[in-house]
């Protein structure tokens, strides 16, 4: 138990250190997870800005070689000093090597007019309000310009009239009349191959040259779409705080990292623009991941770590727990086990009992302590071998006993606990005579009968005692004798009833007077005189003990009280207390000269039991000079049954300080003829049994003439107990019984009436 208390305590440390160390780990990994994501979003919002940059520098490179012939070319125009010669310039650009890059057409400005020809007229262009008003617009900026394509043509207007994709390049010429800009036009397709793919990213998501207006102008083809909203639309991000911003940062030509999720995964939109590029930009889109690898996977193995112990930290708990679990059941188990006869004990049955007693509470009930008599005499008499078997059989017994719903167990010397149900006390009687019935059929080694009592504590609807505190009762009422226990020895089932509460009640009143009742002589020494079948005179006497009561007047028997003094002890200061005025009356009537008889005292089994028992009688007997013969002492059988050896030693004893013995109550109960041939008793008293039974004499008597010839044959005086009745007179003599004791010679006498009995022997007569 302390064992399993220390265990507990240390399972429950142990699981609270793991429990903080597991929940600091994982607030931490938290902590670390989170710390790192922001890191890798950091991280990976300048990478991509770095990457997207390098991309931006790149087709940089490609714009700049046209810018610079674009520039280069205006400049040429500067020498020109009319019309005509602009024209003629414009003929010369139009041959150059430039046309190898795409270069379709050349047109010029002046004072906001568009000049030249074109693979398109102007009023076309005109017509369609596209291009000739950029144009004639940006003429107004007195700087290079790249930038108006003619994608955005409608589509029909373009198959119809412009089969090409053309890119405008503008530069303004200063200071001559003649001249304010020109414009060269290049092919789109050219021109995008001339800026190529290299600029882009493997490990981008997206890495695409965009017009500020969205439009893809190198992309990817893996893409459906060709702008940039509708590209992050098919990707999944549609949240409007991000569409509008990237929208305004191309428009506004803004260099911008944005986060979003594409998949669940964090991404960065990466827009770059710069002087170069003018109106084109790049946007990418990357995988954070992806792109802040090494932080991330140095995460992840920390976070693969942490899980990992996490996992091992909960594991440990649960092992733990589990064992607690397993050893708690076991301890519970065991506390709930009897090892000897594998079923329930005591505290099981308790256990069991209550939980049945709660689901049946509206059931008529019987919680039952089975005690099996002369439990410790077996033992000590036959053996540990033989008590065991006994004790498997009879649990075997409660087993076929048992219904659902009913429950037994096994306590301790011989005592076995039982719930059983029933319609009531009747019913709940003829349960237990079955059960009685079944144990009796035992065969052992040893023949002897088994018999149990039962206490029977009932149990009905409503009832909150305890199912321990119905058990105490049953015992109670099992150890309690009252009336009826010590007219019926054999009484079997003893109810726990208002007359055992009564009776206890009386009892703790009883104890608390008794040492004080003892000193005022309130108990005082009754005689019986015996009657001699054989001389026809009066053959001693049997000291009787009375407890007079003052207030009524009465003598109580010793049925009231000895079962009390023999739990309680007491039985040895009143047997000597008896037995110390037994001595002093015959040594104060033979100083008075008068007729005196033997007189047989009665000894319990506590008081033969004691230490200083024989030298105490003895010391006594020689203190009042009684003579040799003069005083026997009676021993009941069960007693010389259970302790037989003790016995015989205290018989010798006796012999040798001439004492008489006698066996009291013989037949009652165990009849063994051992103790008759091996005891050397002077005298075996028979008890009121053998002619309770006369009426119905055959068997009985055929046994009674065994004992007698037996007692004869040993030399024993035989004495009959309880004689009333005339014609029992009659059939003890022809038996060849020697002395009878009873009413029809004479009732229990007080001394004083007692000493006139014996003045008057002459006068008696049956
Ligand atoms: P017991 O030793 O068997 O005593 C005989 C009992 O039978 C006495 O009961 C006596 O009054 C009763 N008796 C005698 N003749 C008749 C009869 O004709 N008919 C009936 N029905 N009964 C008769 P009592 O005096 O009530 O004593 C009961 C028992 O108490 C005794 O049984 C004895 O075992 C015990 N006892 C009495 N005095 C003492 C004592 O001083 N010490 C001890 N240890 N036990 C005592
Ligand atoms: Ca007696
Ligand atoms: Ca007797």
């Amino acid at each position: 138990m302390k064992k399993t208390k220390k265990t507990d305590i240390f399972t429950k440390i142990v699981a609270i250190v793991v429990c903080f160390i597991s929940a600091a780990l994982i607030i931490s990994a938290t902590i670390m997870l989170s710390n790192h994501t922001n890191e890798i979003l950091l991280r990976s919002q300048t990478e991509a800005e770095n990457l997207t940059l390098d991309s931006i520098n790149k087709i940089e490179n490609k714009i700049d070689n046209y810018t610079s012939y674009v520039s280069t070319t205006s400049g040429s125009f500067q020498k020109c000093t009319n019309k005509n010669e602009v024209e003629m310039q414009i003929e010369q650009i139009k041959l150059s090597s430039f046309t190898e890059r795409g270069l379709k057409n050349v047109r010029y400005f002046l004072n906001g007019e568009i000049h030249g020809v074109a693979p398109w007229p102007v009023e076309i262009t005109k017509d369609l309000g596209l291009d000739y008003v950029k144009s004639v617009e940006h003429s107004k900026q007195e700087s290079l310009f790249l930038g108006t394509n003619f994608d955005e043509m409608p589509e029909t207007d373009k198959d119809k009239v412009f089969p090409v994709d053309l890119y405008e390049f503008y530069a303004p010429v200063y200071d001559n009349a003649n001249i304010d800009g020109i414009a060269l036009y290049f092919d789109t397709a050219v021109f995008r191959s001339q800026i190529g793919n290299e600029f882009r990213h493997d490990n981008a998501v997206l890495s695409a040259l965009v017009r500020d207006t969205g439009n893809v102008l190198i992309g990817d083809d893996t893409f459906q779409k060709n702008t940039v909203i509708d590209i992050l639309s098919e990707l999944g991000v549609n949240e409007t705080n991000i569409t509008s911003r990237v929208f305004h940062d191309l428009t506004e030509h803004n260099r911008d990292r944005i986060l979003c999720k594409i998949n669940g995964l964090n991404h960065v939109i990466s827009i770059e623009f710069n002087s170069a590029t003018k109106d084109l930009g790049v946007v990418e889109i990357y995988d954070c991941g992806a792109l802040a690898k090494e932080t991330n996977d140095l995460i992840n193995a920390i976070v693969a770590i942490l899980v990992i112990f996490i996992i091992i930290i909960i594991a440990t708990i649960a092992i733990l727990v589990i064992n607690r679990y397993r050893l708690q059941k076991k301890v519970n188990n065991a506390e709930k086990h009897d090892l000897l006869l594998d079923c329930l004990n005591k505290y099981g049955f308790t256990k069991e009992a209550e939980d049945i007693l709660h689901r049946e509470s509206g059931v008529y009930y019987g919680v039952i302590v089975l005690h099996i008599r002369h439990f410790k005499f077996l033992t000590e008499n036959y053996g540990e071998g033989e008590v065991n078997s006994l004790l498997n059989y009879v649990k075997l017994t409660l087993t076929k006993t048992c219904r659902i719903e009913e429950v037994y167990g096994h306590g301790e010397n011989g005592e076995f606990l039982l719930l059983l149900h029933a319609k009531d006390k009747e019913d709940l009687i003829d349960r237990l005579k079955i059960h009685s019935f079944l144990a009796s059929q035992y065969k052992g080694a040893h023949k002897f009968d088994v018999a149990i009592k039962y206490g029977i504590y009932e149990y009905q609807s409503g009832d909150q005692s305890p199912v321990s505190k119905m058990i105490e009762y049953a015992i109670e009422a099992n150890n309690t004798v009252t009336k009826a226990t010590v007219e019926n020895v054999d009484m079997q089932f003893n109810f726990y009833d208002d007359e055992l509460r009564k009776i206890r009640l009386i009892n703790d009143d009883m104890e608390l007077r008794q040492e004080t009742a003892l000193k005022d002589g309130e108990f005082q020494v009754f005689y019986q005189a015996k009657y001699n079948l054989k001389n026809h005179k009066q053959d001693g006497a049997e000291a009787l003990v009375r407890w007079y009561d003052k207030n009524t007047g009465e003598y109580n028997k010793p049925a009231l009280f000895m079962p009390l003094f023999e739990s309680n002890g007491f039985i040895e200061k009143l047997d000597k207390y008896v037995y110390t005025k037994v001595c002093e009356y015959i040594s104060y009537s033979l100083q008075q000269g008068r007729n005196v008889f033997p007189v047989s005292v009665n000894v319990s089994r506590i008081t033969a039991t004691q230490p200083d028992f024989v030298d105490y009688y003895t010391r006594i007997k020689k203190k009042y000079g009684i003579a040799n013969g003069a005083l026997t002492i009676e021993f009941t059988e069960s007693f010389a049954y259970e302790n037989y050896d003790v016995l015989k030693t205290i018989v010798d004893r006796l012999h040798k300080a001439g004492f008489q013995t006698s066996i009291d109550d013989f037949g009652c109960g165990y009849s063994s003829y051992r103790i008759l041939k091996e005891l050397p008793m002077d005298e075996i008293k028979l008890d009121k049994f053998f002619i309770d039974y006369s009426e119905n004499p055959e068997r009985i008597n055929s046994i009674f003439e065994s004992v007698i010839s037996l007692a004869k044959k040993l030399n024993m005086k035989v004495t009959q107990e309880g004689v009333e009745r005339p014609e029992d007179v009659e059939l003890l003599k022809k038996l060849g019984c020697d002395v009878i004791q009873g009413y029809i010679y004479s009732h229990p006498l007080s001394l004083t009436d007692y000493l006139h009995f014996v003045e008057n022997t002459k006068d008696h007569n049956l």
